[in-house]
């Protein structure tokens, strides 16, 4: 059936970047297609990044590892939050490596994982998931195929960030595995210092900006798109929307779009979202309703019912305009879209 709202997704862009961000890096780039592969769709990214010549995939949760179905040939996937009391069973059925947590998890994996290779995440200052350093003794034994960590301030400037890499190159030295891995996305763009043997790429494959210097190379990958229910004319003093936080001071064109807070076009835009009818930019009237947006259309007089007009989805500017960051902007893309791979 035809949806009045439309998430489409490049499929060059996205193998372009991905390309892009290991030649950056000087290392093989893996691809986190967690969450949906941030909303846009994980079996797409998977099949799409793999054709690319991207190996490694990384989720969050066993359930995610499942809803991929069968892993292209020569392509691994790891699960980011290791395997808790009641993993073992979906684990003991993958193919999929944990990513080991804690003492606890490590534990577990010896006892249940049948010499199984696993990956390791220390912690190296973040203070999220992972081995504190001083507990490696209880890695002895374990065949590590990836030993991780992972910067909590990469998209900034910020004195932890070397301090996390110094921390992470003395656990390198000391504890076996097979390659080493410490960046995501912004990461990458602290320098060749950061990549070790892997990258772990997420936003930036899907068109995110982490630092300024991704802007120059990182290409749009998600267009949202929403067809126009209504035009109609608001009269000089009244008011548009819930709330009537809009009032028109004269006469304004409004077309009414398909698309509102539970696709993701969270309360953020209201007043201050655009949308674009070719190169006129419409900018959203008053709140964003749960199924609805106004925008003004002054500048398009033929636009009108079942016209499509392109929601700005340029996740920096959209970013700035909403306070949401550029994760949120993906992450929450509803599932009323019609998401169209092409
Ligand atoms: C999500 C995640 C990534 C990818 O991060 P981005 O900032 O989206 O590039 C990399 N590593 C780990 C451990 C993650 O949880």
């Amino acid at each position: 059936m035809d949806r009045p709202l439309r998430l489409t997704i490049d499929k060059t862009s996205l193998a372009q970047n991905w390309r892009t961000l290991a030649e950056r890096a000087g290392v093989p780039a893996g691809a986190a297609i967690k969450a949906n592969a941030y909303g846009l769709g994980a079996r797409e990214a998977l099949h799409t990044l793999a054709e690319a010549g991207c190996r490694d995939f990384f989720v969050s949760i066993w359930a995610e590892a499942e809803e991929l179905g069968p892993l292209p040939e020569g392509t691994n996937l790891a699960v980011l939050h290791g395997v808790g009391p009641a993993d073992m069973e979906a684990a003991s059925r993958s193919n999929a490596r944990p990513v080991l947590n804690s003492v606890e998890q490590v534990a577990r994996w010896k006892l249940a994982g049948a010499g199984r290779p696993c990956d390791v995440m220390i912690d190296t200052g973040m203070n999220r998931l992972g081995l504190r350093p001083e507990e490696v003794g209880a890695l002895d034994g374990l065949a590590i195929d990836t030993l991780h960590s992972h910067l909590a301030c990469a998209d900034e400037d910020h004195a932890l960030n070397g301090t996390q890499l110094q921390r992470f190159r003395e656990i390198a030295g000391s504890v076996q595995a097979r390659r080493y891995s410490l960046v995501n996305s912004a990461g990458i763009y602290l320098g060749r210092d950061y990549s070790f043997d892997l990258v772990r790429p997420g936003l930036a494959l899907y068109g995110g900006i982490p630092r300024d210097e991704a802007q120059a190379e990182i290409r749009q990958v998600a267009r949202v798109e929403a067809q126009v229910v209504q035009r109609r004319t608001i009269r000089a003093g009244e008011s548009c929307g819930y709330g009537a936080t809009f009032v028109a001071e004269a006469d304004v064109e409004a077309a009414i779009l398909n698309v509102g807070y539970a696709d993701g076009y969270l309360r953020g835009f209201s007043s201050r979202g655009t949308a674009f009818a070719g190169e006129f930019a419409l900018p959203v009237l008053g709140r964003v309703s749960m199924d609805l947006i106004a925008v003004d259309c002054d500048v398009a007089p033929s636009l009108g019912e079942g016209d499509w007009v392109e929601i700005d989805y340029d996740l920096r500017t959209a970013a700035e305009a909403s306070g949401l960051s550029q994760y949120e902007l993906l992450t929450t893309l509803g599932s009323r879209f019609e998401r169209r791979w092409v």
